[in-house]
Parts: structure tokens; C-alpha cells; sequence
């Protein structure tokens, strides 16, 4: 089906998710004899042929070590890591590419954050804010940095519609916070939260904001000088580009003030035995030899999301989930956590008193692969008071018959587990 989509700033664009999927392989895959439905994109994302190749292409034609040899592969192989920075620039607006520091994924640029920038800057007394909706790569590493320098954590809570309770927001912002960390859209809810109101009233207090884009940036345009954050971290793996590759987004101040987040090669400029000086950004912050073929992946993940465009899958991934939801409202005995006015293609739901984990297996004898389990949120299922939910979650290549499929299944599931 090619659905016609139009949105009020943009005439009526033709969407056709069969044309991208011929793009992805593994798409193809027969599983236990069905083809694949794949709706775990939260968890991770397929690769187009198009980075894959590009991984070949690299190994094959320009592998060398980046930044130091004076020869011809070495060379190349700079080049394209470093076109690589520029295109990621590119992709979220970073008004320079030395804003762009590769990191492993959204865990390890939240990490180097609470570590280089936290613990010069928070001391005993100061205030961290975080929401109770974080994934836990946005929690953890606030409390490994409180726990060091005696910092306390606060928590905006999340209402029954799994958003954000903006009044005890407002309450818990003082002259003690030192940072608000937050994630842009949550991976078990879909909500997109309201940051850009969040960052207002924080600049209005001069307080910086980190987003945790592991679940936006994949899904809705991104203007990093729009949205004025401070910090944004975000995965390849989750818009098509390969594992352990990321980004940490940054102002040019904080980078240039934070300390490094580790030491060895490449982060220097000059070394003594006793001491050191840094390199510049955003080297000073990339220790060690990079994931260079994965750097240069999500450059070509970066030009295919690009050429699709970013408010093309946005839109198309609402008509999605819209469906989608409609459709599941129809089952009477599935509970659906969350119900944002604005969200996106990521949905969690129980079937009743079955536990996830056989509904997934159910549902995997049918080919689709969901996501069962805490979704590395368990402050999220402690408050709801579950153990674990079933998720769903959606990319621009999932289609109108896939969710078909997948309810169709899910009545099966019900006639089956009878809950
Ligand atoms: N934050 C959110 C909201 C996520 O969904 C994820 C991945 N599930 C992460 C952070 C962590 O990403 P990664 O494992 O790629 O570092």
C-alpha cells in the first residue's frame, strides 16, 4: 500500500515502505517458516544494503589506522571518518562538526557526560533531575556520579498516561539543580516529551540539559541549535547504522571545560611522564583507535535516512502507530501502558496475566519478533507494578499489513492463552 501523507507545512508526499525494504535484506527472512515481521526496532534497527556495503567497502578497499599515518590508506581512511563527523553534523544541525564525538552508543556518551563533565562541575548538596521514565543508561550513571560526590538525585514523575507531571517538575527545579537529563522519547511509553519547554525554563535558570536521543533522533527531525540542548546522545544502531557506534553532541563551552573521559592515544597533544596536555575537541575525547568503519557506517546510515527524510518517516510512523493503536483498542483483553497525545512508534502492552516472555515466543512461532522483558526501565515496571511488558515498536520499512498480521496474531494469542 502506498499511503499518502500530508501534513500542514508540506504538500501530500508519497510514502511507499516496499520500496525501502527491498533495501534491507533481512527483511526477507523466513522465520519458523513466516516471514519475518520485525517490530523490535527499539531495541535495535535493520541495515540497509547500502551499510553494509559500506562496512565491505571500508575493510575491503581503505582499512588503516585514522589520524597518524602519513600514507596513502591512512589518509583515506581520515578522510572518510571525518566526512563521516561532518554528515552526523549535518544530520542534527551541530553548528560544527568538532561538536560530534564518536562514542560507543547513547550509554557510553551519558556516561562520559556524568563522568568528565559531572564530576567537575556537581559537588556535595547539588541537584541532578531525571524522570522516573529513564532507560537505565540515563540513570545509572547519575547515581554512580551522586554516590561520588554526594549529589542528590531527583525524579519527575510520570502520570497513568506515561507523561511527564510538568507541575512537580516545576517543584522540584531550584538553585540546587546542576543538571537536567532526560530522555527525548521514552523506549517503553513512545511519549515524546516536552523538551523543548523543559530547556526554556532551564536556560531561564542557566541550567544544562543532556537529552537522551537513543529513541528520537532514529524518528523525528533533529535541530540540535533549535532545541538548544546542551548534550544529546544518541546510538547508530537504532537508525540503521552498525553497533558500538555513537554521539555525544555537545556546546563547544562544555567540551572545551569538561575534563577527558579517558586517557591513551589520540586524546593528547603532548605527554611527559609525569603529565600530560589534551588534545583538541573533539579529539581530547576519543581515546584510543576508534570504531572507524562504524563511524563511517552511520555517515552512510545518516545519507539513507536523509534521502528518505526525516519528517517523511516521522509522519508515515505516525499513521502507524495511529493504526495501530486503533486496532488493539479493539482487544479488549490487551492493557496498554501509556497513551501520550504525542508519541511515537514504540507501544507496550500485556496480554491479561500471560507473562511476555510466552507471549513473545508465541508470537515468534509467527514470525514477528517483539521485545518482552523490562526494557531496561525497571523503575517503569516497579511503579506500574509488573514485572515486564510485551513491545512493539516500529521503523518507516514496517507496514499496514505487518500491523495486520500482528493483531491477527494477537487474537490467536488470546484464543490460545485463553487470559
Ligand atoms: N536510552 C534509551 C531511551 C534507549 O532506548 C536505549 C537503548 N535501548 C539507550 C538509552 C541505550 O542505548 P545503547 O544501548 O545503544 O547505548
Amino acid at each position: 500500500m502506498v499511503l499518502q501523507i500530508s501534513d500542514k507545512t508540506q504538500a501530500s508526499v508519497q510514502f511507499d515502505p516496499y520500496l525501502y525494504r527491498k533495501d534491507f535484506p533481512i527483511l526477507e527472512t523466513i522465520v519458523h517458516g513466516k516471514p519475518l515481521v520485525y517490530f523490535d526496532n527499539a531495541a535495535t534497527t535493520q541495515k540497509p544494503e547500502a551499510v553494509i556495503q559500506t562496512i565491505v567497502d571500508y575493510y575491503q578497499g581503505m582499512n588503516a589506522n585514522v589520524h597518524r599515518a602519513i600514507h596513502y590508506l591512512g589518509e583515506t581512511a581520515t578522510m572518510a571518518f571525518e566526512e563521516a563527523r561532518q554528515k552526523v553534523a549535518r544530520f542534527i544541525n551541530a553548528p560544527s562538526a568538532r561538536q560530534i564525538v564518536f562514542t560507543r552508543g547513547t550509554t557510553e556518551a551519558i556516561n562520559l557526560v556524568a563522568t568528565a563533565w559531572g564530576e567537575k562541575f556537581i559537588s556535595a548538596g547539588d541537584e541532578i533531575i531525571l524522570s522516573e521514565m529513564e532507560h537505565h543508561s540515563n540513570l545509572i550513571p547519575w547515581q554512580i556520579l551522586a554516590q561520588k560526590v554526594g549529589a542528590k538525585l531527583r525524579f519527575i514523575p510520570f502520570t497513568s498516561e506515561g507523561v511527564l507531571d510538568f507541575e512537580a517538575f516545576e517543584k522540584i527545579l531550584s538553585n540546587k539543580t546542576r543538571i537536567i537529563s532526560l530522555t527525548y522519547m521514552s523506549n517503553v511509553f513512545g511519549t515524546i516529551n516536552p523538551i523543548k519547554r523543559i530547556i526554556r525554563m532551564a536556560k531561564d535558570r542557566g541550567i544544562p540539559v543532556l537529552l537522551d536521543g537513543a529513541q528520537s533522533v532514529p524518528h523525528l527531525p533533529t535541530d540540535v541549535q533549535a532545541l538548544d540542548c546542551d548534550f544529546l546522545a544518541f546510538s547508530g544502531h537504532k537508525m540503521l547504522g552498525p553497533t558500538g557506534i555513537g554521539v555525544l553532541y555537545a556546546k563547544i563551552n562544555h567540551l572545551e571545560n569538561m575534563n577527558p573521559y579517558q586517557g591513551g592515544g589520540e586524546m593528547i597533544q603532548s605527554v611527559w611522564l609525569e603529565r600530560a596536555t589534551w588534545n583538541e575537541i573533539p579529539y581530547k575525547f576519543e581515546a584510543g583507535t576508534p570504531n572507524i568503519a562504524g563511524a563511517i557506517a552511520l555517515g552512510a546510515a545518516v545519507d539513507y535516512l536523509s534521502a528518505v527524510g526525516m519528517k517523511n518517516i516521522t509522519l508515515y510512523e505516525q499513521e502507524l502507530t495511529t493504526y495501530a493503536l486503533k486496532k488493539l483498542a479493539e482487544l479488549d483483553e490487551l492493557v496498554i501502558y501509556g497513551n501520550a497525545p504525542e508519541r511515537g512508534g514504540v507501544i507496550s502492552f500485556n496480554l491479561g496475566e500471560v507473562h511476555p516472555h510466552d507471549l513473545s515466543h508465541f508470537l515468534d512461532q509467527q514470525g514477528i519478533a517483539v521485545r518482552a522483558g523490562h526494557h531496561c526501565a525497571q523503575p517503569i515496571m516497579r511503579k506500574l507494578d509488573i514485572a515486564a511488558t510485551t513491545r512493539a515498536s516500529f521503523y518507516f520499512y514496517n507496514t499496514f499489513e505487518e500491523i495486520d498480521y500482528f493483531v491477527e496474531q494477537l487474537k490467536e494469542a488470546i484464543t490460545f492463552f485463553n487470559p
